[in-house]
């Protein structure tokens, strides 16, 4: 006898439940199903995220109700479309063996009339939001007055989310004699509120301790300067370049600035938050979960819903202001018995906040360092190694090797290796060559700003330099016209203008330091047809919001304005090369971050 089977669950259910994969079944599941299929009672099932609370109710509802009969006897309620959607699914794959067993959904952001059509046709089980479970039974479109059973599921987020009064609309509307049985990760005031009001005598199982986050999840922070938020958001993916995770922001404008900042930088991101139409959710939610998006942006609200297996890291860009959010959000990872990480980035001033958590979740934060610039181009290398290696060849390369041996004729191994790598490398090594360490925070940021006042010391002593000109497609020119330009104007040689990157009214280039001095003194005071061309070395360690009036304001008006200018002027050069690398080939966009696991981490 499979375990499954020694809680009574029925010959059709077991064998949807061996297709489904399931072994054994978890901790909720072996205590609740008994007790819901032994008796007619009510029940408070309180179990972390990601432990199997949708089977748990799913098998005993299922195999309860009366599939002869077309009636609504069961009633699931849930907070979010997304889960409403999600629950459907599973109860639908469990009731495969079952005849005529019908699942509805019934959630926002959708034709009533079609959810309605659906439950004329006979639904036994409905699941629901609250707010359309509501808009529909004061239109008479669903009767609930005949249910059996009633599952709130999830009952923490959707009290969270303000669903209270109309929670108590709707089982206002259920007949008293029934079995009420809520589902939820955390007890907290509200939920014991409902429970008591509504239930009678419920049968309590605990799993895991109560209240905290799941075991599985290893929890950080990081302490930064306020300004360098997203500056070290971006270190934290770059250290781990196979990352697949949830980024929160506390409002839905930081979370659609943070996402598109991602996008311009050359990362998979994508927003997800409540000003999106369900349309743009649903695409965002489809890439995620195809993986396509690395990096999903998201409010607390927007990410309820998302049970996606997988989940690496949760990120806390800012920490809610809720105590009981931080255990959602990080619940979103570690789920199904596989580890995670949530990751928080703070101020120092936010430190306390960090030691409420830990109360609260019974377990220890540790305390980590932003990695510096070189550690992220070491993390690059070796990955870079490792995805080389894990490379599969592809045969149909045969057919061009003699020609790119001819090309690469003479050059020995070692040579070559580091030539490939340097592909691919020197992007990172070009951004983060000489960026600050944002641990140092406060004190750091200052320090740093005041050099860089000093002309000078924004020119590198040797390796490249990138060069802003305020010139571009506007007045006439392309990558080749301009590199002609600046090359016949300073007198240099053929290849020693590199990297052009033509924009609208300005654009980029790069020397070797050793071209600098003669490119900076002759494009001093320099006009053409009467207009000043002026050249500024771009890329700078930390330059802009010091510096004199004049490059202050070129520095503001390129980046875009805004606080963050240092930092969206370092970005922009790269996306620029980012999607120079993208561009110069299809091939190459699987260059674009790779989603497998790495070795490193
Ligand atoms: P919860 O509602 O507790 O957050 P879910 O019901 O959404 O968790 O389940 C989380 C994941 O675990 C789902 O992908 C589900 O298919 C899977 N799962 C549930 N029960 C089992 C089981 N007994 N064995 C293996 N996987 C399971
Ligand atoms: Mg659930």
């Amino acid at each position: 006898m499979t375990k499954f089977e020694a809680l009574g669950l029925k010959k059709s259910l077991l064998n949807a439940i061996s297709d489904l994969g399931f072994e054994s079944p978890s901790e909720v599941q072996e205590k609740a199903i008994p007790i819901l299929l032994e008796s007619e009672t009510d029940l408070v099932a309180l179990a972390q995220t990601g432990t199997g609370k949708t089977a748990a109710f799913g098998f005993p509802l299922i195999q309860k109700i009366d599939n002869e009969s077309r009636t609504t006897q069961g009633l699931i309620l849930s907070p979010t479309r997304e889960l409403c959607l999600q629950i459907t699914n599973e109860l639908t794959l469990y009731s495969k063996y079952e005849k005529g067993v019908n699942v509805v959904a019934i959630y926002g952001g959708a034709s009533i009339t079609d959810q309605a059509r659906q439950i004329k046709r006979g639904a036994q089980i409905v699941v629901a939001t609250p707010g359309r479970m509501k808009d529909m039974i004061g239109r008479g479109l669903v009767d609930i007055s005949k249910i059996d059973y009633c599952i709130l599921d999830e009952a923490d987020e959707m009290l969270n989310m303000g669903f209270m009064e109309d929670i108590k609309d709707i089982l206002s509307n259920t007949p008293k004699e029934k079995s009420t049985w809520l589902f939820s990760a955390t007890m907290p005031r509200e939920v014991s509120v409902i429970a008591k009001k509504f239930m009678h005598n419920p049968q309590e199982i605990t799993v895991g301790t109560k209240n905290s986050g799941a075991t599985t999840v290893q929890h950080e922070y990081y302490i930064v300067g306020g300004r360098d938020r997203y500056p070290a958001l971006k270190r934290l993916a770059d250290t781990n370049p196979d990352i697949f995770s949830v980024i929160f922001c506390r409002t839905k404008r930081d979370t659609q600035k943070v996402a598109e900042k991602l996008i311009e930088d050359g990362y998979n991101a994508g927003a997800l938050h409540g000003d999106l139409s369900q349309n743009q959710r649903d695409l965002v939610m489809n890439s995620f979960r195809k993986k396509q998006i690395q990096m999903l942006v998201a409010t607390d609200v927007a990410a309820r819903g998302i049970d996606v297996d997988d989940i690496t890291h949760v990120i806390n860009y800012q920490l809610p202001d809720e105590i009981e959010t931080y255990t959602h959000r990080s619940g979103r990872t570690g789920r199904a018995g596989k580890s995670g990480i949530s990751m928080v980035i703070v101020t120092r001033s936010e430190l306390r906040k960090i030691k409420a958590i830990e109360n609260k979740i019974q377990q220890a934060f540790i305390s980590k360092k932003i990695p510096t610039g070189m550690e992220i181009c070491e993390i690059q290398l070796y990955h870079l190694a490792n995805k080389i290696k894990d490379t599969k060849v592809n045969e149909d390369v045969d057919n061009y090797l003699p020609a790119i041996n001819d090309v690469l004729h003479g050059i020995d191994r070692e040579e070559l290796i580091k030539k490939i790598v340097s592909v691919e490398f020197t992007r990172f090594f070009n951004y983060y060559n000489k960026t600050k360490d944002l641990n140092t925070s406060d004190s750091g940021d200052r320090a740093e700003r005041g050099g860089s006042r000093d002309g000078d010391s924004r020119i590198p002593a040797d390796g490249n330099v990138r060069y802003f000109i305020n010139v571009g497609e506007k007045d006439g020119y392309d990558w080749m016209s301009l590199k002609d330009f600046i090359r016949d104007t300073v007198n240099l040689g053929k290849d020693d203008i590199f990297k052009v990157d033509v924009k609208d009214s300005f654009s980029f280039f790069n020397t070797d330091a050793a071209a600098t001095e003669a490119i900076l003194k002759t494009f001093t005071e320099f006009k053409v047809d009467g207009r000043f061309v002026n050249v500024e070395v771009s890329k700078n360690p930390g330059g802009g919001g010091g510096g004199s009036g004049s490059r202050g304001r070129r520095d503001r008006s390129r980046s875009g304005g805004g606080r963050d200018s240092r930092d969206s002027d370092r970005n922009k050069g790269r996306r620029r090369e980012r999607s120079t690398t993208k561009g110069s080939s299809p091939s190459s966009s699987g260059k674009r971050r790779t989603k497998r696991k790495s070795d490193f981490f």
